[in-house]
């Protein structure tokens, strides 16, 4: 038996194109694929993650946010079988995702940052890209026109969201458990945007918006600043510990973010050992879809 869960981030979501579902679609195809042919749930999250990092449709490679110097900042990790590997603030890594996995098997490092952590992945024969567009960048100097006026950015807060929706939106993500019973998680984002430059969020650190141990796996998404206070992922393996079941522990994670911080914050994917799956949010909508390998089709969910 194997299963994948993957998304295509919280927050204010109210439509989805055609393109965008196929896109979201094909990451579950491919995951599911990888899974169905006896590969490991390590190389089913990668291989989601990367089918929506080229997509350009979510918040991740290709299609990533600017921040406020007008610069993409990619954060990306992994992990699975008790070895993470992550990488922050990299401005042109095609995948960052790919890198993170490098630096979680080719290191005794779990995050490498910056202009580093470029050279590395260059090193190791991985994609260079530009990220930047005239379309991100006419968004970018339209928001900055908004903020100039209003307000000095860098309260990644609620409040702030929920006046400017457009500012989160797209992170990916995958778990997934394969027929060995081995657990992997992958998450990629460009952020938020108009984020301070350097600035890091849940998704490259291990325990915050990436997690999988013997027993759980979770990807999440939402406002980074808060995912990491509470420690979703840690919390996630604490209570698989107890024996609490993935839509449980989903259920648990998010309404404790609903009650410490309110709502419209974040969402998560959650699957444990025994190919049971957990999907919770607290904003508008989250992106989603899975497969198990007693299903036929693929369900996919675009808000
Ligand atoms: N969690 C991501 C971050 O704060 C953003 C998102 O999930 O859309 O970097």
């Amino acid at each position: 038996m194997w299963a994948i869960v993957v998304h295509g981030g919280a927050g204010q979501i109210t439509s989805a194109s055609r393109e965008e579902h196929e896109a979201l679609l094909e990451a579950v195809k491919s995951g599911a694929e990888v899974l169905a042919s006896g590969g490991s749930s390590l190389d089913a999250v990668e291989r989601a993650v990367i089918v929506m990092e080229d997509s350009g449709f979510f918040n991740a490679g290709s299609g990533s946010c600017l921040n406020i110097a007008g610069e993409v900042e990619m954060d990306a990790a992994i992990m699975s079988g008790g070895k993470a590997g992550a990488v922050a603030c990299v401005k042109r890594i095609k995948n960052p995702i790919r890198a993170a996995r490098k630096v979680m098997e080719l290191t005794d490092h779990v995050i490498l940052s910056g202009e580093f952590a470029e050279k590395f992945a260059v090193k190791l024969g991985l994609e260079i890209s530009n990220f930047i567009t005239e379309e991100k960048m006419e968004k970018y100097r339209k928001l900055m026109e908004v903020f100039r006026r209003k307000e000095w950015y860098y309260k990644v807060n609620k409040d702030l969201l929920d006046r400017y929706p457009d500012l989160l939106h797209g992170t990916v993500g995958a778990v997934a458990v394969d027929s060995r019973r081995d657990l992997a998680a992958a998450t990629s984002t460009g952020g938020v945007w108009l984020k301070l430059p350097g600035r890091i969020g849940d998704t490259a650190l291990i325990g915050a918006g990436t997690y999988a141990d013997s027993r759980v796996a979770l990807s999440a998404t939402g406002i980074g600043e808060y995912i990491i206070k509470m420690g979703l992922g840690t919390r996630a393996g604490m209570m698989a510990e107890m024996g609490m079941r993935a839509d449980e522990i989903a259920r648990a994670l998010i309404s404790k973010m609903s009650s410490e911080f309110g709502r419209g914050i974040a969402g998560v994917i959650v699957l444990d050992r025994d190919y049971r799956m957990g999907i919770d949010y607290n904003t508008a909508g989250m992106r989603r879809g899975w497969m198990r390998s007693d299903m036929k089709r693929p369900v996919v969910i675009d808000i």
